[in-house]
């Protein structure tokens, strides 16, 4: 502990945490000592690991990274913090991230953009370590924490991983609870984490699981041993290779990095297959309805009088406008806008149940590559290796979306993605692929990986 926070004062430039927390840090580690001397070490026990800012964290501020949370520090601590907390880890600090978890660069961070360890080769511009999770990608590719908890709304937790060289995993849906972390689109966010390789993500996935009877979405199910899944044999597996993920325009890079990745899993013993996702181009349209829409519902708590910020007016109204008119940054804005927008009466059927409709299609595509007895799907993780920081500021907002093409399906089928490093780009920053496997299934894709890494 006393190590990572000396890298952690070394590291600030990352700007990957927005919070540190020494003394906390330093009284868990004694905690951990103590244990550990009676023999009593949990899974995690006296492991630093760091902690995205959208986790509530008892008697810890938290933000979200938005103004509108002004210095909140809630009374309470998510269940998958608790549940890390009670299996030993030791909380170094509050991971930067977009605000509310909405960006796939970080830049939307009231604190500003975290910054990627990573630079391209013969030249010093800073790049972005990815979004919303950046602040939990920088760190842990930064060596700032052993590993750091992320959420994943439409890839969040596999894009940061993948621009950063490290391993990140969105569970299935219901198998983390959601309880006590910042709402974003509450039919799609999952926690899980991001780690230094994939042995590390399946011991910290078995921490952060569980059910949890406070999130009626939490699966009562067991929690496996994730663990035991690293490095067990492929053999025999089918992995399917989808033909609609070959998007127009892919650098030949991404497309040689996921022939390399089917190719190792080939000489493992697995067999390979084309599948097909027809409803794939539809995905991220109605990723970007239905995100919005529950965004618009979940950001209608922030008013001024509960939490945080609050910027007065002469009525209740020029309050409530006041604080969220200073407490919202432009990209947040922009998304409750769209939210109701797609939710008004008079465009409801338009967008909304068409998206939802969609929505329904694209799971089904999925259920049907499953049944054909297809055990997991790969691709690549993004269409890009990491961009450089501000490359993106005077695009449309839709260039910024367009990051997300490879990951929103996953979530809107509400199955597991795993992102693993499998190579460097020419100008050697590292690339991934990702994993998909059927509900509840993560220990195919920790197996798969393990092979890949
Ligand atoms: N980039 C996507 C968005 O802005 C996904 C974010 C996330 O997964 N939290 O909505």
């Amino acid at each position: 502990t006393g190590a990572y926070l000396s890298a952690m004062e070394a590291g600030r430039a990352l700007n990957a945490y927005v919070l540190e927390t020494p003394e906390i840090a330093l009284a868990r580690a004694a905690d951990s000592d103590a244990r550990i001397g009676r023999g009593e070490a949990g899974a995690l026990e006296g492991l630093p690991l760091g902690v995205k800012d959208l986790f509530c964290t008892e008697g810890v501020r938290t933000t979200a990274c938005s103004n509108i949370l002004g210095e909140f520090v809630p009374p309470y601590e998510s269940f998958v913090t608790a549940k890390m907390r009670r299996a030993g880890a030791v909380m170094l600090g509050k991971l930067n991230n977009d605000e509310f978890a909405m960006g796939s660069s970080n830049e939307t961070s009231r604190f500003g953009a975290s910054v990627n360890p990573w630079r391209r080769a013969g030249s010093d511009a800073k790049l972005t370590s990815g979004g919303s999770s950046g602040g939990s990608s920088a760190a842990v590719a930064g060596a700032l924490c052993l590993g750091a908890t992320a959420t994943d709304t439409g890839g969040s937790i596999r894009q940061p991983a993948a621009f950063t060289g490290t391993v990140g995993i969105k569970p299935t849906y219901g198998r983390c609870s959601r309880w006590g972390i910042v709402a974003y689109a509450s039919s799609l966010d999952q926690a899980g984490p991001i780690a230094r390789d994939v042995r590390d993500a399946a011991i910290l996935l078995g921490a952060m699981a569980g059910h949890d009877p406070r999130d009626s979405t939490s699966a009562d199910r067991e929690v496996p041993d994730f663990e035991a899944a690293v490095g067990r044999s492929v053999k025999g597996l089918k992995i399917g290779l989808p033909k609609e993920y070959r998007v127009d325009g892919m650098p030949s890079e991404i497309e040689a990095l996921w022939e390399q990745g089917a190719a190792w899993l080939r000489a493992a013993g697995a067999e390979v297959v084309e599948v097909s996702l027809p409803h794939t181009r539809y995905a991220l349209p109605a990723y970007y309805i239905v995100a919005p829409a529950e965004a618009s519902s979940n950001l209608a708590r922030y008013d001024g009088v509960r939490y945080g910020a609050r910027v007065p007016g002469r009525d209740i109204t020029e309050l409530y406008e006041n604080t969220r008119a200073a407490g919202f940054g432009p990209e947040v804005r922009r998304r409750i806008m769209i939210g109701a927008y797609v939710l008004s009466a008079g465009y409801y059927d338009a967008y909304y149940v068409r998206a939802q409709k969609v929505r329904s299609l694209i799971k089904r595509d999925f259920e049907t590559a499953f049944a054909n007895g297809v055990d997991a799907i790969l691709t690549p993780a993004t269409p890009s290796a990491a961009f450089g920081l501000g490359d993106k500021a005077d695009a449309s907002p839709v260039e910024m979306y367009l990051n997300d093409v490879f990951t929103v399906t996953v979530n809107m089928a509400g199955l597991p993605g795993l992102a693993v490093p499998a190579g460097k780009s020419a100008d050697g920053l590292p690339l991934a692929l990702q994993l998909i496997g059927r509900p509840f299934d993560e220990e195919t894709l920790f197996a798969t990986a393990s092979v890949i890494e």
